[in-house]
């Protein structure tokens, strides 16, 4: 580390090794201490240093340093904040009116948000309802696993309507926050309040509408927000995990009123998007990623734009803290832990468990010679799962597929690879066949 040739290696080991860093942010950085005894010293004695270290190498201006305990030890002050110089605040957006703070994460915007074919659609949306401020598609509904950007969507079109000035009072809620509100609502017999906070607004924004799952008088209620504002033509726009037909025990009438607009999907994005996606996350926290690197990050995370994050997050702070390059070697140590977890869980049975129970044949068939098409396949996405999940070699998943020589493996693997690229649906398939055996999201 930079930090080294200030310390002695003893201090070094005794104070820094343990320490992980848990987010790295432009000008945040956060790290996980063992315990309070170590939050303390370090707070006191090497704070400064590392914020040196990162201002230094990463050409920040400001660094905030928070420390946390490791999680499951008690605490009752759960951070201290160490601010060497001038802290700026996460500026809340005003509204029009005072009470309407609406706090938005200042780098959730349409400049930050990478498109590509996983989301053209969802963004093209939501970037016309700003644009051409048409209640066109009202209300928006975007729907999306974890991690792929739904908040950060909803909020880009937040920040874009504020910048343009267009809507005077925006009103952006997590569903959850709204049914609670509605609950101390009720309960405080104060329900004409929390009515005219969400009926007399503009643009209503709900995030993780699925929240609404199984609570019958919130939906009701929102039902009755929702209709309000669509007479009066006021933009809306949601967010959920599924589809509106798949969000359990919603009422039939709020799907149909959440179907009646635009519906789009945020997927997964493609290889290529998240090479950009983590050059774009590098570059914001001020450093270039090689394009090797970039490459395996974009291949060891697949499914979730958080976890891709997190990858950069990785090893930048490990090249920046240790003051290494940045190489293909390092990354891979970088991410060890959440690439070998996988491997050392994932068995070839594994792969053919879930494949001989997708695909409805039968082991002994996979192990034989036979080359029927209908056997050809899983077979080939057995072999590509293999070579990604597990560590053995080429001969090796040869042989354990009926002592077929390495180059039918690399065929095979290379068959997969191709379809994949061509057809967005095949690639889901295998990368969720990929995810069963070992039960983790990344990839
Ligand atoms: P969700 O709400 O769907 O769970 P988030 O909006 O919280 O997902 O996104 C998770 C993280 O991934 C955020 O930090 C977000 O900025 C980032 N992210 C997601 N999609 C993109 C994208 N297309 N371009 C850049 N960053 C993205
Ligand atoms: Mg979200």
């Amino acid at each position: 580390m930079e930090l080294r040739e200030k310390i002695t290696p003893h201090q070094y080991d005794t104070w820094l090794r343990a320490i992980r860093l848990a987010k790295l942010a432009p000008g945040a950085v956060e790290l996980i201490v063992p315990n309070k005894f170590v939050r303390e010293w370090v707070g006191k004695k090497y704070a400064p240093l590392i914020c040196d270290s990162f201002r230094r190498l990463a050409g920040w201006q400001d660094v905030r340093l928070t420390m946390t305990l490791e999680p499951g030890v008690d605490d009752e002050a759960p951070t201290i904040a160490v601010k060497p110089s001038a802290e700026r605040p996460a500026a809340p957006r005003l509204g029009a009116r005072p009470e309407a703070t609406l706090v938005l994460n200042r780098d959730y915007t349409f400049d930050n948000f990478v498109v590509g074919p996983h989301n053209q659609l969802a963004v093209a949306a939501a970037r016309s309802i700003v644009d051409r401020g048409t209640r066109v598609y009202n209300p928006l509904f975007v729907y999306g696993r974890v991690g792929l950007g739904k908040t950060h969507l909803l909020q880009a079109i937040c920040h874009g309507l504020l910048d343009r000035g267009t809507a005077k009072r925006i009103a952006y809620v997590s569903c959850e926050q709204f049914i609670n509100q509605f609950i101390a609502a009720v309960e405080k017999g104060d329900l004409e309040n929390f009515r005219g906070r969400y009926r007399l607004v503009d643009v209503l924004v709900v995030d993780d509408v699925h929240f609404l799952a199984s609570k019958e008088r919130s939906q009701e209620e929102f039902f009755h927000t929702f209709n309000s504002l669509h007479q009066l033509e006021k933009q809306i726009i949601l967010s959920s995990d599924s589809p509106p037909i798949e969000i359990p025990t919603l009422s039939e009438r709020l799907v149909s009123r959440f179907k009646q607009g635009m519906v789009c999907e945020l997927e997964p994005p493609l290889f290529e998007t998240r090479m950009q996606i983590a050059s774009r996350k590098a570059e914001q926290l001020g450093r270039a990623l090689p394009q090797d690197v970039l490459e395996f990050i974009a291949q060891s995370v697949q499914t979730n734009v958080r976890e891709l994050e997190g990858a950069v997050t990785r090893i930048l702070g490990k090249a920046i803290l240790m003051d290494l390059d940045v190489t293909l070697a390092m990354a891979r140590d970088a991410l060890a832990d959440l690439i070998t977890d996988r491997r050392k869980r994932v068995t070839l049975d594994d792969l053919v468990a879930t494949i001989t129970e997708h695909f409805g044949v039968r082991r002994s068939d996979l192990q034989s010679k036979r080359r029927t098409k209908a056997l050809a396949e899983p077979r080939q996405i057995c072999m590509f799962l293999a070579r990604k999940h597990t560590t053995h070699s080429l001969e090796e998943i040869g042989m354990y597929f009926g002592g077929r020589d390495h180059s039918t493996v690399l065929y095979g693997t290379d068959r997969v690879t191709a379809r994949m690229a061509a057809d967005p649906e095949f690639r889901r398939l295998v990368e969720e066949l990929g995810q069963r055996p070992g039960g983790t999201t990344t990839g």
